[in-house]
Formats: C-alpha cells, structure tokens, sequence
C-alpha cells in the first residue's frame, strides 16, 4: 500500500502547494480522496496513473474539493477508458458528476456509477472495504476509511485436497474463517489454514473539513495513518470555529484519543507560509505526527 498527498492547501492553491488531495495505492490500483482543481497534474508528478483510478470519494462538494473532476474525467475519456470509475460522495453525487460532464461537453465511453454514501461500509471488495461517517461541516461532509482486511492466515492448498475439501466455493468459505461439510464430516479453517501467518490488515482514515469533535473518534480508532485536516494554526482557532476546521491542535488532540499510530496533518489555509509550525503545535499532544508536503509518499 502506498499513500501519496497530491496537495496540501485549503480552499484555493497557493505557489507552493496545490489543493488536498490523497491518492492510496493498494494491489495496482488507484482510489482518490477528493478532487481538487489541479489533480490531474499532481497525479502525472506523482507517476501516478489517472487510468488506474478505480474509484474516487468525494467528501463534501465545496469548491476546493471537487472542481477537478470535470478535467478528469474528459481525461480519462479521451485516453479511451473502457471500464467503470465509482464515484461516491453526499447526496447529489450523480447530479454533481452529471454537471462535470455537461461543462467539458463530454460524452463518455466509459460507465459511471455515482453512489451516494451513507454512514457505514459503502464498498467492499476481495481484500478490503470502506466506510464512511460524518464529519461537522457547514455542508455535509464525510470522513472515509479504507481498511485492508484481516488475514486469517495462509491457506494450505495441498492440505485441503488431501482432506477432500474440493477447490471452489467452499474454500472461501474457510477462507472467510466459516466451517464447511464435505460429506458427514465438518471442517474449520484452521484444519486448512496456517495461523501462523495471520495479519491484521492496514487501517488508513481521512478526516476531511470538519470542526473537531469527539463524534468520530470511535470510527477512525486505531488507525495506521490518520490524515486529518489542519485548516489553522491555534492564532486562528476563532475563525476555525466560525468556518467549522480544525486546528492543528484539535487534529493532534484528536489522534490521541483515537490512538492512531501516525497523523498526518493537511488542508492548511494559504494564510500560514511556513508549514512546520502545524507540526511544532500538533506535537504538544501527539508524538507521531508530521505535517504533509506536497508529493509526500508513504508506504505501508
Ligand atoms: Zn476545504
Ligand atoms: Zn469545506
């Protein structure tokens, strides 16, 4: 898994940094957080392949979040995508996606399913899912966490053929750790699978504009890497307040009660120059912390 900050800025881009964004690699494929003006070229600086998108969740539609999507998606049109883009986001994602067609004038060549999220698990595949929760913002936000699944272990192919468990359904059955009946006789997991070799799977949360509160941390507990918006410096919690951001303060505070094992701090308004004070204020409250550059890379 790899995780790439494609910008850093709140509300309009600045010359050193572009809008937030995060783009997470995991197995080949692409998901992005947000779109922001600007993506596209963040992507190509990053060597990170729009074509490889596989979905994109939108967190909330101001401006700063979204206007990169109608350039976007003419992109992938005209370099001939043939395969479906997921598009998720608050009500009126389809209505949203609809107009960023209408504004480049495209018709596409490629299926997009815009779907409109609710709390809970709103995507699920072979080896991981997302969920989604609501952040406090002045329109409705939401914060998404993508969390790679748990591993019962490595399974033992030869084994299982010996017991007589045919390939096929059944073993992903006890893959999924659920006991299965060949014949009279019932097998668990654990007579095909070694534990040995069991993992916990990655745990990355993204709390998008939001005035922190205690309403989340439950959602987002544990994580591996926690990025969290950081709009002000604590000079400016009044305005943070008034425009429902967070400080950096509020964000550090915040990764302690969650006790994630890494914050990473972004969405800095273009009124602070100098980035490392986030990171001296944040640190007060939580060790692990590092403000985001542009392009940064992490990898898990
Ligand atoms: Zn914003
Ligand atoms: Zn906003």
């Amino acid at each position: 898994m790899r995780l790439t900050v494609l910008g850093t800025s709140a509300s309009t881009p600045s010359k050193e940094r572009n809008l937030s964004a995060i783009m997470l690699n995991f197995e080949g494929l692409n998901y992005l957080f947000d779109c922001p003006e600007g993506t596209q070229r963040q992507l190509m600086k990053a060597k990170s392949s729009y074509m490889k998108i596989h979905a994109i969740f939108l967190s909330h539609f101001h401006g700063d979040h979204i206007l990169g999507l109608p350039g976007l998606l003419a992109t992938m049109s005209m370099h001939q995508r043939d395969y479906p883009l997921f598009v998720f986001g608050p009500k009126g994602v389809k209505e949203k996606v609809q107009k960023a067609l209408e504004i480049s004038l495209l018709k596409v060549n490629f299926e997009i399913k815009a779907i409109e999220v609710k709390e809970g698990k709103i995507f699920e595949e072979e080896k991981f899912f997302v969920e989604c929760f609501k952040l406090n913002h002045e329109i409705p936000c939401y914060g998404f966490v993508f969390k790679e699944k748990d591993s019962l272990g490595q399974f033992q192919r030869e084994k299982a053929l010996k017991l007589g468990i045919p390939e096929g359904p059944l073993w992903s059955q006890l893959h999924k750790g659920i006991k299965v009946k060949v014949g009279k006789k019932t097998f668990k997991p654990e007579d095909v699978i070694d534990v040995s070799k069991k993992k916990t799977g990655k745990k990355i949360s993204f709390v998008f504009d939001t005035l922190a509160n205690n309403s989340y941390i439950n959602k987002i507990k544990d994580s591996d890497v926690l990025f969290h918006e950081s709009t002000f410096l604590e000079k400016l919690k009044d305005r943070a307040k008034e425009t429902m951001h967070s400080t950096a303060k509020d964000a550090s505070k915040i990764a302690a009660k969650a006790k994630v094992k890494k914050l990473v701090l972004f969405h800095f308004s273009p009124r602070h120059k100098d980035t490392e004070k986030f990171d001296i204020e944040a640190r007060e409250f939580f060790g692990n912390v590092v403000a985001a550059k542009d392009l940064e890379e992490i990898e898990l």
